[in-house]
């Protein structure tokens, strides 16, 4: 099947509305960074669109009806929408899912140290890198710190213009004689990430008797001194604080247009706010819905779904019940009804094509930039194993209201046979034995401190959620 071009199809109108939403896409982009800051976003947008907060209305004890508009959020770092349509819910929902969290550095929680006139924060990777890749740029540091009686700090430092930022430093070439014979899994090591954070001492009296007692308590070294004095000063939080901490290291700087034509997206993150912002945007895009709508924004993918904020978790089941009890229409063979009746998008980025290693790919079976929203009937690894192998008849359903609503699409796979593979959350709803299909956008890069995708796809996918959201029906 040759792929089309959405491009070439695109009048003068589309090419304005495309450029439009992937402005606001590129906003999301830039503001909302790690999957706390995605959940404040998000709830900001959708509570201007008249989505309400569900506890809020558990615990005022008000009851749900269709048209209603409400939203959940778990621990700060996932979140669910829901808008309730008219069809009884027990004939299913349609539900869009993806992902929020993103592949990053983690500082750890006994993280700031002093090593030959540096400080140091040390981390530990999260998700899936190419630790050579972390190396030399600049990085932003984004998080919360929590104080022990429960008062919050939020921390941005590195994306404004006047911000300071951080680096993880590399050997020099004149140097790395023997660093450049290491195979690339080793050339950089996991320990090797520790970003840094300063250099210049704390000035202190040195004839002060007392103060030379001190330091023999506190074996801290000058610039490590300075940094706690820092945080003292302008965060109100000490070195002891990191213990209940959660402080995310990210590429530092905003979404960037690429390519001459501007036809393309560089950002880090898009691996899955991609996905998370067509998805939640298709949502605010379809307000009235004839079967319920429903978007999963799930933290934890990237090591694996785990936790009580990743999909595993049961805070999606547990919210379908508080949404049907609201409905007064809650009972457990109610709920699984509802479930196993649903229609699932269940959206990951797609491994885009990349001429430059053109071996690694089916060029069949692998999806092009600008050549629209994926679809993954399965992904995995040797012999489609951990994959979600969507159902035929899904798939036809899908492709009917894709070509109903002139959605440009295409399918694919994530690579070659044999030579990787990749996990999603889809196989998590489909054990509720709904359906669910991966699907997507394509991305160059991906898990690169930037990656890349095609404007036209972002605005494709987000097309293709909407036409979802009013057409899908249970099938079978
Ligand atoms: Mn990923
Ligand atoms: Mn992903």
């Amino acid at each position: 099947m040759q792929k089309d071009n959405s491009w070439e199809k695109y009048t003068e109108e589309e090419v304005r509305r495309c450029d439009e939403v992937c402005k606001g896409y590129m906003d999301f982009l830039s503001s909302a960074k790690t999957e706390r800051e995605c959940v404040e976003r998000i709830t900001s947008d959708i509570e201007k669109a008249g989505y309400r907060d569900l506890d809020q209305i558990i615990a005022a004890g008000e009851s749900l009806s269709p048209g209603d508009k409400v939203y959940r959020i778990n621990m700060g770092k996932a979140i669910i929408l829901f808008n309730i349509g008219e069809e009884p819910i027990e004939n299913g929902m349609n539900i869009l899912g993806a992902h929020i969290d993103s592949p990053r550095l983690d500082v750890k929680q006994n993280p700031l140290y002093e090593d030959g006139g540096f400080a140091y924060l040390d981390t530990h990777y999260y998700g899936g890198i190419k630790k050579y890749q972390w190396v030399t740029m600049p990085l932003a540091l984004h998080g919360v710190v929590i104080r022990p009686d429960g008062s919050k700090v939020n921390i941005t430092i590195g994306e404004k213009e006047s911000d300071p930022v951080f680096f993880v430093s590399d050997l020099l070439p004149h140097l790395a004689q023997e660093q450049m014979t290491k195979k690339a899994t080793e050339v950089i090591t996991g320990e090797a990430l520790d970003i840094i954070i300063g250099n210049r001492p704390l000035k202190e009296d040195k004839d002060d008797d007392k103060k030379d007692k001190e330091k023999e308590k506190d074996p801290a070294g000058p610039v490590k001194k300075a940094i706690i004095a820092i945080l003292e000063k302008e965060y109100g939080i000490g070195e002891e604080d990191f213990v209940s901490a959660e402080l995310e290291v990210v590429p530092a700087g905003a979404a960037r247009e690429a390519g001459l034509d501007r036809s393309m997206i560089l950002s880090y993150g898009q691996d899955d706010r991609v996905c998370a912002y067509t998805s939640y945007q298709a949502m605010l895009e379809v307000p009235e819905v004839k079967r319920t709508a429903c978007c999963i924004l799930v933290d934890k993918e990237e090591i694996g779904s785990v936790g009580a904020t990743g999909m595993e978790s049961r805070f999606f089941e547990n919210t379908v019940s508080e949404l049907l009890d609201r409905m007064g229409c809650y009972s457990e063979l109610a709920l699984r009804r509802c479930l196993s009746a649903s229609t699932m998008l269940s959206s990951d980025v797609s491994s885009g094509y990349d001429p430059t290693y053109a071996a690694s790919f089916d060029k069949k079976n692998v999806s092009v930039l600008g050549g629209g929203m994926v679809l993954n009937k399965f992904t995995g690894a040797r012999g489609k194993s951990g994959s979600n192998d969507a159902n035929a008849e899904y798939l036809a359903h899908l492709r009917g209201i894709f070509e109903k609503e002139n959605i440009n699409f295409q399918t694919a796979e994530l690579g070659r046979v044999d030579l990787g593979g990749g996990g999603t959350i889809a196989y998590i709803l489909a054990l509720y034995g709904m359906n669910v299909i991966d699907s997507g956008v394509a991305v160059l890069s991906m898990h690169a401190p930037w990656e890349a995708t095609s404007k036209a796809d972002v605005y494709e996918t987000m097309r293709g959620y909407e036409a979802f959201l009013k057409h899908a029906e249970r099938i079978g």
